[in-house]
This record gives C-alpha cells, sequence and structure tokens, in this order.
C-alpha cells in the first residue's frame, strides 16, 4: 500500500519510522512518503493561509498550495487515490472504516491546520480520486497530523503482512462490535490479585464462554451505544 500525506509539519510523522509500521516500511509493505505542503509554494515566506472572506478569526489554508501538491501526488499515482482529509467535520473514524481503507492501494492524508482548508480543495481533489473526510472523534485538535497518525496506524496494521500473527487482529475491541475481554499473563498472583481461576482451568470452552461474558458485560457498562439493540433490553 501507498501512502502520501501532506502536512506544513512533516516531523510529526517521524513517528513512522519505529514499531510494526516502520519494519513494515522497510520491507516495502508499506510505501509511505511525507511531504512538506510549503514545498509547493512560491513566496519568500512559503505562504500557505490567509484571511478568511466573509470575516471572522483565525486563517484559512490557501488552494494554490493544496493544488499544487495534489496534482504533484496524482501524477505519479497509478489508479486514482483516495484523499482523506482529517476534518472534526467529517465521518467518524471507526475500525469499519480502517477496514475499508486498508483494501486501498493508494491513500493520500491532507493535514488542515489553523480553521481548515479552503473548501474548494475537496471539490477539487474529487475530480481526481475519491475524498474522505473523516474525524477522529467529537473534539478539535490544532490540526489533522495526530489524527492522520492515528488513521494510518489503525489502518496499517490491517494491512496484511504488517502485523506478524494476523489472529491477533480478529479478538480485538471492535472487531465483532464489542469491547474486548479483560487479559492476564503470568504470574498469576500479584500483589494479591489472582487471575480468574477459568483461564488456569485448561477448558478452552469454559474460557471462550467466560471471555465473551466479559465481552458483554464490559460493552454493557462502558459502551452501552455499541450494544445491539436485543442486548441493550430496547
Ligand atoms: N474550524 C474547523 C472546524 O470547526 O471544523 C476546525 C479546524 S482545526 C483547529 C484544524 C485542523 O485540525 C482541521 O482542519 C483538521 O485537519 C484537524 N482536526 C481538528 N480536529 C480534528 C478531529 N477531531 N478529527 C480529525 N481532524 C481534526
Amino acid at each position: 500500500m501507498r501512502i502520501d500525506v501532506v502536512s506544513i509539519f512533516p516531523a510529526f510523522f517521524d513517528a513512522l519510522e519505529v514499531s510494526l509500521l516502520g519494519r513494515a516500511r522497510g520491507s516495502g509493505i508499506l510505501d509511505i512518503r511525507v511531504h512538506d505542503l510549503r514545498e509547493w509554494t512560491h513566496d519568500r515566506h512559503r505562504t500557505v493561509d490567509d484571511t478568511p472572506y466573509g470575516g471572522g478569526a483565525g486563517m484559512v489554508m490557501k488552494p494554490e498550495p493544496w493544488g499544487e501538491a495534489l496534482d504533484a501526488i496524482a501524477a505519479e499515482a497509478a489508479r486514482p487515490p483516495v484523499f482523506v482529509f482529517p476534518s472534526p467535520a467529517g465521518e467518524v473514524f471507526r475500525q469499519s472504516t480502517a477496514r475499508e481503507l486498508a483494501l486501498e492501494p493508494h491513500l493520500v492524508f491532507g493535514c488542515g491546520r489553523y480553521e481548515g482548508i479552503d473548501e474548494r480543495v475537496f471539490e477539487y481533489a474529487a475530480e481526481r480520486g475519491t475524498v474522505r473526510l473523516v474525524s477522529l472523534g467529537d473534539y478539535v485538535l490544532n490540526g489533522g497530523e495526530v489524527a492522520a497518525m492515528a488513521m494510518i496506524e489503525a489502518i496499517g496494521r490491517l494491512v496484511p503482512g504488517v502485523v506478524g500473527n494476523p489472529e491477533s487482529l480478529v479478538e480485538e475491541s471492535h472487531e465483532d462490535g464489542l469491547l474486548e475481554y479483560p487479559s492476564y499473563t503470568k504470574p498469576s498472583e500479584w500483589r494479591g490479585r489472582a487471575v480468574p481461576p477459568v483461564l488456569l482451568s485448561g477448558n478452552h470452552g469454559a474460557v471462550a464462554q467466560w471471555r465473551r461474558a466479559q465481552q458483554l458485560e464490559r460493552t454493557r457498562s462502558r459502551r452501552p451505544d455499541l450494544l445491539p439493540p436485543a442486548e441493550r433490553g430496547e
């Protein structure tokens, strides 16, 4: 999978060099290229923002550098890419979104700053690929970089070969609509706290039943909104 990232703070993405994604980049499974939007400016101050039409506080990212950035990336693309613009006004990013995007051969993340990007950039991008405005959650960040990082990690780990044991991707929170059951490791007793005895029983059926019950209980108490209506008692 190829991932291009456009940002005025490329250093945010240095962390993509480490851990599983860093290894996947090294082995060529993930081809991640980070670009500085200011490379596509032509004035002495490398300006990427200007005052908003209609007035109001803050600055808006200018369309010209974005247009050049998208042109340059699209020109290298074998097929029209999916442009992902992190935005608090977008659809909420979920595990299902990560699964969908992990199937795409080419993603381009456009990281906004200030009050956001001139709206015409999204229309322009939509003529060159698919556009998705995606929110990390119902709160406002200073820029799209942290949101893009979170999305790249969630998507990247679903790309075959990135996580060594693909089975570890199956039993996770949000994969079957529920939160994951609690996990324990050795020692079986730690500071007066014992591991639930069923996990030491060697009875796989009983373990599976206990884990399922824990998933439902956790989801009911922490995230009742995730439960199907029948389980919520509606
Ligand atoms: N004025 C915008 C609004 O009210 O919708 C918020 C702009 S925010 C300060 C600057 C940039 O941060 C956005 O363009 C977006 O790229 C990013 N951002 C902020 N919150 C985000 C969130 N919850 N999810 C994804 N991106 C976010």
